[in-house]
């Protein structure tokens, strides 16, 4: 309930009490309580290290002292078959959609779960990443994971055609994926803007997909069969998950629908 609906009910009750001074004991009694308890709900405020504590305490007993066999093993290291891109967007945590467990997936999440050409000096966190997934933990796959309503997809299909920008990071990130823009607005003309940026947020994944080509390690793994690529879209509207190779076939739709 809004902050205003709690002050006026609480209002109302008390200009009620004062206004009838006869009302009965009990009546009263609990026209009291209701509103203390009004006041104490609207005094409820966020308490975020109360969020957090709780959150580790929960997954403390009801995860990490039931499963001492998993935790011990991971305490001495991780074999992750998967390197997973997804979006910072606070609905698409793979873990969560995917049911990977601890040590299944070594994750990078960024706006748009873009993944930018091989640059040392531009993009050298999502380089880091992925030569540490591919050389040292050795991941069998990488899967990037687009999804529906994306607001950085969103973002990139709405810079205007000069290319002005008006964010200090956002557009010039997103942009990594203007080839699947371009695509998009060339071929899906006749669409509404909101299915053009459906289409592009699985176009952006291919865009992904071809750029993760530009790391010599990951072509010598393709090359080797050691890794394979693969691109996804989750959309959390529909709740499906669809999962194409990056020869771009797109298998039929996960969802139990
Ligand atoms: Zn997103």
């Amino acid at each position: 309930m809004a902050k205003e609906s709690y002050d006026d009910a609480i209002a109302g009750l008390s200009k009620l009490l004062s206004e009838k001074a006869d009302l009965e004991g009990v009546a009263a009694a609990k026209i009291k309580q209701i509103t203390a308890e009004l006041e104490s709900a609207s005094l409820k405020q966020f308490d975020p290290v109360d969020r957090i504590k709780t959150g580790f305490i929960h997954f403390k007993t009801e995860k990490f002292e039931k499963n001492p066999d998993l935790y011990g093993a991971l305490a001495k290291g991780q074999s992750p078959k998967f390197l997973v891109f997804a979006c910072s967007d606070s609905r698409v945590c793979p873990s969560h959609i995917l049911n990977f467990q601890p040590g299944e997936a070594f994750s990078v999440r960024n706006i748009a779960n873009m993944v930018p050409p091989f640059d040392q000096t531009k993009y050298s966190g999502v380089g880091a990443a992925i030569e540490y997934a591919v050389l040292h933990l050795k991941v069998e796959n990488i899967v990037v994971i687009g999804h529906s309503c994306c607001g950085g997809i969103k973002g990139l299909m709405s810079i205007p055609d000069d290319g002005t920008t008006s964010s200090d990071f956002i557009e010039h990130w997103v942009k990594i994926c203007a080839p699947a823009k371009t695509k998009v607005k060339s071929e899906f003309s006749d669409l509404s803007f909101s299915e053009q940026c459906t289409n592009c947020e699985k176009e952006a994944v291919n865009v992904s997909l071809g750029n993760l080509l530009t790391y010599p390690f990951v072509r010598e793994g393709l090359v080797r069969k050691t890794l394979a690529l693969k691109g996804a879209h989750y959309d959390f509207v529909n709740g499906t998950f669809e999962l194409w190779d990056l020869d771009f076939k797109i298998s039929p739709s996960l969802s139990s629908a």
